[in-house]
This record gives structure tokens, C-alpha cells and sequence, in this order.
């Protein structure tokens, strides 16, 4: 395919004369899967931004109409309500494939829905890339390393996981999914790339969503006890959003397929996380233990060298910088805009 390489240059640029050389680049046509979501959102506000013109496809399931409202009446943006269970029709030249739920309340509430999203909708999306000659890129997760004896966690480590468990729909239909994009790229030539993303916190997770970092920034501020899941002493590494979006581009603009392992190497223990909240919102917020869920991670830290040398990323914003920001915009959704 003809798409631009990593320094985004294009001798076909229609921004004009005066750009540098160097910078000039071709507006694309972009297709996000699950833009109306957490991340998919954050991605679409960029590119809008950059010039190109998106469509997203989302069938609303964990996304909102409101994170992308602010879009609707540009002509370069377009929101088609749409199963990527079934297949589409569509002209881009870059697929950015997010479409699935994220949290594991929402991904084990229907668990057949959430492993055919993965394997179904991976390859309509996949076939779809195929036929227009798009880029593809696929966002797994740090959930295929599954529960990992290997620590930091490795592009090449092939996880522990459960195949009969749970989070299997997730997790194992996230690797049947990148199972799949290598298929394509072997053996129908398909550009494609990978990012394995770890937990990801930030503006516009749904307030109610299940996830530690969301249920504890809601929590704190409703002056609800923090909920602590078993004893608190496992560990995720949490990243906020906007370095996500600028390492899921620099992925997608670069020459390396992946897979790439996109997280902030911080790690935290559940206790330590709560500790944080309390120091962000509320010092006297209580700690509630609650027995945790089956087959949860003891541990979860992203090794980031390859995504350093290879796409010169890495993320910026540190946890006690990140959380202010998200507290705001909860803080504004949940007690209205005059409490902000
Ligand atoms: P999210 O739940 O906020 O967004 C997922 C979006 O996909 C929602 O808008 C939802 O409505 C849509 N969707 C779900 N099933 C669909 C279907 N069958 N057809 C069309 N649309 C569908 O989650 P997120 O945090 O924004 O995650 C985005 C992607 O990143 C997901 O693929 C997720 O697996 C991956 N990921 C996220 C994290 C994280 O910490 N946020 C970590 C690892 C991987
Ligand atoms: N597909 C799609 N849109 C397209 C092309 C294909 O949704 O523009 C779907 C198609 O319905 C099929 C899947 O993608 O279920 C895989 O397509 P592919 O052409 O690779 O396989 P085939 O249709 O030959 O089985
Ligand atoms: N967790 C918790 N309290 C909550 C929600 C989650 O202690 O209210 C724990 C959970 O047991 C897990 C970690 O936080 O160990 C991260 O969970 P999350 O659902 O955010 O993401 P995961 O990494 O498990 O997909």
C-alpha cells in the first residue's frame, strides 16, 4: 500500500505550500472500531485534529454518544451505529480496531457476545482491511500475558493463561485475534500492526465501569468506601490516556508490526493505588475489603524497551499527574458542572 511511513511525509499533501516538506502529509480516511469509547474517543479527538477525516463504528454497548457529541458537526466525522459482529462495508485507509468491552464486569457479563466480538469482529474487520488494502491495527492487551510467571512481562513471553476460565473470552479471544492479524498479514499480505495495551486510566471511563481506578476515583468522591479486591497486594501498572493515543499512532504511522506492549512501567500494588486516590481526594476515604473475582492477575508490569527503540515512545504522564485530570471530568459528570 502507498500509506505514508513513519515521518509522515507524502509528496501528495494537500495542506498546501507552506508546510516543511518534511511535515507535509496526505489527510486520510480513517476507520476507529469502538470510537465512542474510553481510548477510541481520545484517538478520534486526535485525528480529527491532525486533519484527517474518521468515521466510527460502535454499537454503543460501553461507548457513548457524548464522548464523540463534540465531533457530529464536522463534515470529516461520521458515527455509523454498527455490530462489528456483522459485516460492513466501508473505503479508509487506516483501521484502527478497538471495538470490544474493556472491563471485565462488562466483558464477562455476556461472554459469548465478548469472544465473538473479539474473533468474529476482528475478522469481518480484518476482511475489510483485506479488500480496500488498509492498514490494520489491532489493540490486544497486557491480558494475554495472563496470569504471568515472567516478570516484567516481555513481548515475546507467550503468557499463562486460562483457556477454560472466566476471562477467557477476553483474554483468549484477544489472542485468537492476534492470532488472526498475522494470519492476514502472512497469508494475505496485509499491513498490520499490534499493540498489547496495559491498563489504562484517564477522562471519560464510564463512571461505573467496574475498573479499579474508575471505581476508586467514583468511590472517593461519593464518599463511598474504596473497595480493595482480595488483600490488595496485586499489582497493575497504570497509564493515562494521552500516551496510549500518541503510542497507538506512532505504532500505526511506523514500520514495525509488533506486537508492542504499551503501558506505563509504574507499578502499584491495590493498597498503594488507594493510597494515591485517598492522597488526590480524600484523605479520610475508607478502605472496604472485598474477596476478589476468579483467575485475577497477581501481577502486571509492562517491560517498554522494544516500543522505546522501535517507535522512540514512551509514556509522559506519571499516576499523580494523570489522576487530577480524570478526578475533574468525574467530578463534573458526577455532581454536575457547578461542583467542578
Ligand atoms: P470501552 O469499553 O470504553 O470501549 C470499547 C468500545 O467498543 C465501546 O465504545 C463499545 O461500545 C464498543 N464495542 C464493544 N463491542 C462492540 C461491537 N461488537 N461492535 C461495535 N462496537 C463495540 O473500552 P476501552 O478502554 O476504550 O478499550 C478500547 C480497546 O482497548 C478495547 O479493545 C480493549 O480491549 C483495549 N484495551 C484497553 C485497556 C484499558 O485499560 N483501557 C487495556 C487493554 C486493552
Ligand atoms: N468482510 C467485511 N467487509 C468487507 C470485506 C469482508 O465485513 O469489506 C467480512 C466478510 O463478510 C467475511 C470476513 O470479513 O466474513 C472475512 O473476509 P475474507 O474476504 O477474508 O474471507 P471470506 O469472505 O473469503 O471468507
Ligand atoms: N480491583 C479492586 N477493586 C475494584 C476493582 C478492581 O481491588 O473495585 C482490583 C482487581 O481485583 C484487579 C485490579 O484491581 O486486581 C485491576 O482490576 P481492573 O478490573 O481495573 O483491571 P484488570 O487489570 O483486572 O483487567
Amino acid at each position: 500500500s502507498s500509506l505514508p511511513s513513519s515521518s509522515g511525509a507524502s509528496l501528495h499533501g494537500s495542506a498546501g505550500g507552506k508546510v516543511p516538506l518534511g511535515l507535509r502529509r496526505r489527510a486520510l480516511r480513517v476507520l476507529v472500531t469502538g470510537g465512542a469509547g474510553f481510548v477510541g474517543s481520545h484517538l478520534v479527538d486526535r485525528l480529527v485534529e491532525r486533519g484527517d477525516s474518521v468515521i466510527v463504528v460502535d454499537n454503543f454497548f460501553t461507548g457513548r454518544k457524548d464522548n464523540v457529541a463534540h465531533h457530529l458537526a464536522n463534515p470529516r466525522f461520521e458515527v455509523i451505529r454498527h455490530d462489528v459482529v456483522e459485516p460492513i462495508l466501508l473505503e479508509v485507509d487506516q483501521i484502527y480496531h478497538l471495538a470490544c468491552p474493556a472491563s471485565p464486569v462488562h466483558y464477562k457479563y455476556n461472554p459469548i457476545k465478548t469472544i465473538k466480538t473479539n474473533v468474529v469482529g476482528t475478522l469481518n474487520m480484518l476482511g475489510l482491511a483485506k479488500r480496500i488494502g488498509a492498514r490494520f491495527l489491532l489493540t490486544s492487551t497486557s491480558e494475554v500475558y495472563g496470569d504471568p510467571l515472567q516478570h516484567p512481562q516481555v513481548e515475546t513471553y507467550w503468557g499463562n493463561v486460562n483457556p477454560i476460565g472466566v476471562r477467557s473470552c477476553y483474554d483468549e479471544g484477544k489472542r485468537t485475534a492476534e492470532t488472526l492479524t498475522m494470519d492476514y498479514h502472512r497469508g494475505a499480505n496485509l499491513e498490520v500492526r499490534i499493540a498489547r495495551i496495559f491498563n489504562t486510566y484517564g477522562p471519560r471511563m464510564c463512571i461505573d465501569d467496574g475498573r479499579v481506578v474508575s471505581n476508586f476515583v467514583a468511590q472517593a468522591l461519593r464518599k463511598e468506601p474504596l473497595t480493595v479486591y482480595g488483600d490488595g497486594k496485586q499489582t497493575r501498572s497504570f497509564q493515562y490516556v494521552s500516551d496510549l493515543v500518541e503510542g497507538l499512532m506512532s505504532l500505526m504511522e511506523g514500520e514495525h508490526i509488533g506486537p508492542f506492549n504499551l503501558g506505563n512501567p509504574g507499578e502499584f500494588t491495590m493498597l498503594e493505588l488507594a493510597k494515591v486516590v485517598q492522597d488526590t481526594i480524600d484523605p479520610n476515604a475508607r478502605i472496604e475489603f472485598h474477596p476478589n473475582t476468579a483467575d485475577d492477575p497477581h501481577k502486571r508490569k509492562p517491560d517498554i524497551t522494544r516500543a522505546k527503540e522501535l517507535l522512540g515512545w514512551e509514556p509522559k504522564v506519571p499516576l499523580h499527574e494523570g489522576l487530577p485530570l480524570m478526578v475533574t471530568d468525574f467530578r463534573k459528570r458526577i455532581f454536575g458542572d457547578q461542583e467542578a
